[in-house]
């Protein structure tokens, strides 16, 4: 299963931290990589900079056109998932997105209304509207049933070992 985000309407100063942030929550919890449909070199670069030290192969790809990054997706015979309020709930269609090579496309403000056609299927992480990053995170959870929370990353410069009190970082030279 490979997992794949597509970022749509980002305003380069307005969506910057939300933007990273859907990326970091991306690469921390299973997905491959972030394309971006927007030109914003500032967003790979801070994305890159934590997987150079936190480890891992994640991607992120800036000036993506959406519509064709769509269509080669589709193409390449995986499915193509948008979250959105207005979608079916995701505990009744978890089953039919596991397993398969997804691409994942969330949004900004507003979402072109081709995006709805354009999607497999349309998924809520509930029918309330909240964000793109807590979306973002329940779908890929739910995906993995909670075994993306137990993932190591290779070729890590900065490693936590978790405590139950304290901070302990292991820097690598
Ligand atoms: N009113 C906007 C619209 O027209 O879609 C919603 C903007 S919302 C702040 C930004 C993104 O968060 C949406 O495009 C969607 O991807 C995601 N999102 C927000 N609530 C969601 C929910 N309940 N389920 C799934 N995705 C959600």
């Amino acid at each position: 299963m490979k997992l794949v985000v597509l970022r749509i309407g980002h305003r380069p100063v307005r969506d910057k931290r939300i933007t990273t942030h859907v990326g970091l929550t991306a690469r921390a919890l299973g997905a491959s990589g972030m394309l971006l449909a927007a030109d914003d070199p500032k967003i790979k670069e801070s994305i890159d900079d934590v997987t150079r030290a936190w480890g891992g192969d994640f991607f992120v790809e800036i000036g993506v056109n959406w519509r064709e990054a769509i269509k080669q997706w589709k193409e390449q015979g995986g499915m193509v998932v948008h979250l959105t309020m207005y979608g079916l709930n995701l505990p009744d269609v978890t089953s039919e997105m596991q397993n398969r090579d997804l691409m994942i496309i969330v949004g900004a403000e507003k979402v072109p209304p081709a995006i709805y056609d354009l999607a497999d299927l349309n998924v809520a992480a509930g029918s309330q509207p909240h964000s793109e990053v807590a979306a973002l995170a329940l779908l890929l959870d739910h995906l993995q049933d909670g075994r993306e929370l137990a993932r190591t990353f290779d070729g890590v410069r900065r490693e936590i070992v978790p405590m139950r009190k304290g901070k302990m970082v292991i820097e690598q030279t």
